[in-house]
């Protein structure tokens, strides 16, 4: 079940790299830099000491005994990536992949970003070991995440505002590929999630792994191999994949939650594999979500994290083959996680996060007292108490 690094890209019919012929000699250097670098033993130690000195790792396995005790069943454990360093899981990825920019001799960084927290993740990134950044966000999002762009300014990033298309993720990503291709010589492409051609999905997943790792050693402290469940939110599929894949060949029930938004009925969601159909979106085979004609569907969640039309390719082949459960939660359920957690433990979620507490909230009363549900709470909430202001007062 478990595919390590497929040499065709592909997982089953996902993934692959349906990328323009101008990219070809770009995606070709970046893949056989990262098969080069990712079992090198200075590249480990060197990501390693990063990962604990600066950004904080081991994260905790907390056991949330008062929302356990609360909803009376499984006992709900959180693994609190919210503690990392920039509050969400994303630098695992970020400085894995700065890392490899620099040994490939790279010295201008490029990124796209919707919400701007992986825009802020690579800037930090970048920071910190020495190189140029330069982020595209689609001007509607530089708009609505102003704290964001003016956050990537003081690291020393250059915001581009991009005017094309919807103004959103997806046209940053165009602009930031047309970028690539013009100046793939001396500029890196930090992706900010397990999607794109093939290797990014891999790479991103594998750096993305540590949680899961984490995950397994730390439940040996409690006398258990691996957990009965896990479950995690679905933007990109980051911090899923990230925490499913080293859990894959386990019998743990995995389980992963996408943006329901105002329901899936509505139309008004980000929930890809809930809804979507296959096809071809920023390099790779993968769910989508697209209208008959294969135009690109406006999404919605109430997490700007989550808000995204298409989903990494091994989730898509997860589902296919059934190895993992794609749930959903609506902005909601949602809002009422988020309330519950931070009111019963003292932990405010990020809301992207809190869509998988939703889930666990669910599931956990039907469980026994000694199954144990692992959640990924995958960013910290200090970012939307505004959105969940606003939210409470019309609609509670
Ligand atoms: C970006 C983000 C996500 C979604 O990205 P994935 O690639 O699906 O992990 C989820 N949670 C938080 C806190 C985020 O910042």
């Amino acid at each position: 079940m478990k595919i390590k690094f497929p040499k065709d890209g592909r997982f089953g019919e996902f993934g692959g790299k349906y990328i323009p012929e101008t990219l070809v000699p770009a995606i070709e250097e970046l893949e056989s830099s990262y098969l080069r670098y990712k079992n090198d033993q200075s590249f480990k130690k060197e990501l390693n000491y990063y990962l604990t000195e600066y950004a904080g790792r081991p994260t905790p396995l907390y056991y949330a005994k008062n929302l356990s005790e609360k909803i009376g069943g499984a006992k709900i454990y959180l693994k609190r990536e919210d503690l990392l360093h920039g509050g969400a899981h994303k630098i695992n990825n970020t400085l894995g992949q700065a890392l490899l920019a620099k040994r490939m001799g790279k010295t201008r960084i490029i990124a796209e970003t919707g919400a701007g927290q992986h825009g802020v993740a690579t800037a930090m990134a970048c920071a910190c070991l020495g190189l140029k950044a330069e982020v595209y966000m689609g001007l509607r999002d530089t708009v609505r995440q102003r704290l964001n762009v003016f956050r990537m300014n003081l690291l020393g990033c250059h915001v581009h505002t991009v005017e094309s298309g919807s103004q959103t993720l997806k046209d940053a990503i165009n602009e930031a590929i047309r970028d690539w291709i013009t100046n793939v010589n001396d500029t890196y492409y930090l992706l900010g999630s397990a999607v794109g051609p093939h290797p990014y999905p891999v790479m991103v997943r594998d750096f993305q792994s540590i949680i899961g790792r984490e995950i397994l050693q730390q439940m040996k402290k409690i006398g258990k191999s691996h957990p009965d469940t896990v479950i995690a939110c679905v933007g990109g599929g980051s911090n899923a994949i990230g925490t499913f894949y080293p859990m894959i060949d386990t019998d743990t029930e995995i389980i992963g939650v996408e943006a329901a938004g105002e329901g899936l009925e509505t139309g008004h969601h980000s929930a890809t594999l809930n809804a979507g159909s296959k096809g071809v979106l920023h390099g790779m085979m993968t769910y989508l979500l697209q209208d008959t004609e294969g135009q690109i569907k406006e999404t919605h969640s109430i997490s700007a994290g989550l808000d995204y039309p298409g989903v990494g390719p091994e989730h898509s082949y997860l589902k296919d083959t059934r190895r993992v459960r794609y749930a959903s939660a609506t902005d909601d359920e949602v809002i009422r996680a988020f309330l519950l957690l931070t009111k019963t433990e003292g932990i405010i979620p990020a809301l992207e996060s809190a869509h998988a507490i939703a889930h666990a909230v669910k599931i956990a009363k039907k469980k026994q007292k000694s199954d144990s549900i692992v959640v990924t709470l995958s960013g910290r909430g200090d970012k939307d108490v505004e959105v969940v202001e606003e939210y409470v007062k019309k609609n509670f």
